[in-house]
């Protein structure tokens, strides 16, 4: 089977529609998870990296051999090309692909689990892991060719310590299981994890540079608040935007951990590596200590959330979702007594590609 130019067109045109829904219902955030579709034996088409989904024009959707990843023009495929491959490479019946970060999802990957034995409404369902390796690397799609391939009767995986895979014979299939994985994870958190959060940002104090000066969301920002945004803006000359996260989540965090290990890809990559958190013994009331440093996006206050910082507002509050899921994540292997989390080697490798990546394009080339 072969595709004439008007069924790619369409093809093109029916990825970025998909990427634009999940993305709108927030399983796919900025540039970050992937959309594929497969057009004939040899080949894919594939949403490109670092660029995001409202800017996607059918001519930025790549065409990529399945054998060999050779794709041809000015846009680069997804960085997670090689993952996407696999699943064709692996299974005759899989037509399409996505790839995700989705909350829940991501939060069940960090627990070291071969399968998820969970349920939605009546239904028991159960959704194998693929085993972690390194994100973009060529173990990473052997993990994923083998699991995809033995467990050939199933659509939805999670993608340890990363996200979430789905496949299937059509678009149709695939929308299906992502959203009904994510309430099976949800449930799985909260019935053996004993964590019942939801994910989001509940916004504390904000504020961002206009010229010189430092504009606060809230006028009446008390003094010990403003100290600590004018120390992160001293100490750290990239930021302009600061989002407090006050989540339930991210609260629980910081009245109770003195350390956040990274569990995830993306946290490792945003939120950074080496992440403290204030406790009783730094000052008297903790508040006179605060890990700012230039690998890391938040800064946690003792008992009072975090602040997270960027250089765009866009930057800040997507440092802000990337740790409140995070933090779900870390409380959720806290209570379930066991975790997977990424090696110290890999994290720094995360936080200082990403970082260089963006400073160089300034637009999110991991996805
Ligand atoms: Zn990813």
């Amino acid at each position: 089977m072969k595709a004439n130019a008007s069924g790619l067109l369409r093809a093109k045109k029916h990825i970025i529609a998909v990427a634009r829904y999940l993305h709108e219902q927030g399983y796919l955030l900025r540039t970050w998870g992937n959309v594929s579709c497969r057009i004939d034996d040899d080949t894919f088409l594939i949403t490109p990296s670092g660029i995001r989904y409202d800017d996607l024009t059918p001519d930025m959707i790549v065409k990529v051999r399945i054998d060999d990843l050779h794709y041809k023009g000015r846009y680069a495929p997804s960085f997670e090309r090689g993952v996407h491959a696999a699943c064709y490479r692996a299974r005759r019946d899989v037509n399409f692909v996505v790839l995700t970060h989705q909350v829940f999802a991501s939060c069940v990957g960090v627990l070291g689990l071969k399968k998820i034995y969970t349920y939605v409404d009546d239904e028991d369902i159960v959704i194998p892991c693929v085993p972690y390796a390194y994100p973009g690397s060529t173990k990473l799609e052997g993990n994923v060719f083998a699991t995809i391939k033995k467990y050939k009767d199933y659509n939805s995986f999670i993608l340890s310590n990363h996200g979430a895979l789905f496949v299937g014979a059509d678009s149709d299939v695939v929308l299906d299981e992502i959203e009904t994985t994510e309430i099976a994870c949800d449930n799985f958190l909260v019935d053996v994890c004993k964590t019942d959060m939801y994910h989001g940002v509940e916004e504390g104090y904000g504020s961002h540079i206009k010229g010189d000066q430092i504009i606060y969301d809230i006028p009446d920002t008390p003094e010990r608040v403003k100290h600590i945004h004018r120390e992160i803006y001293e100490r750290r000359p990239d930021v302009r935007y600061i989002v407090h996260n006050k989540s339930e989540a991210v609260m629980t965090v910081s009245r109770t951990a003195t350390q956040l290990r990274p569990l995830l890809f993306d946290f490792a990559e945003i939120i950074g590596y080496d992440v403290k958190i204030p406790s009783n013994e730094h000052g008297k009331d903790g508040h006179s200590y605060h890990n700012i440093h230039k690998n890391s996006n938040a800064v946690f206050s003792l008992n009072d959330g975090a602040y997270c910082v960027g250089e765009t507002l866009e930057d800040a509050v997507a440092a802000s979702i990337v740790l409140d899921k995070g933090c779900i994540a870390y409380l959720a292997a806290l209570r379930h007594g066991e975790s997977h989390p990424l090696s110290i080697m890999d994290c720094m490798k995360m936080n200082r590609y990403y970082r260089k990546s963006y400073a160089k394009l300034a637009s999110d080339v991991w996805d």
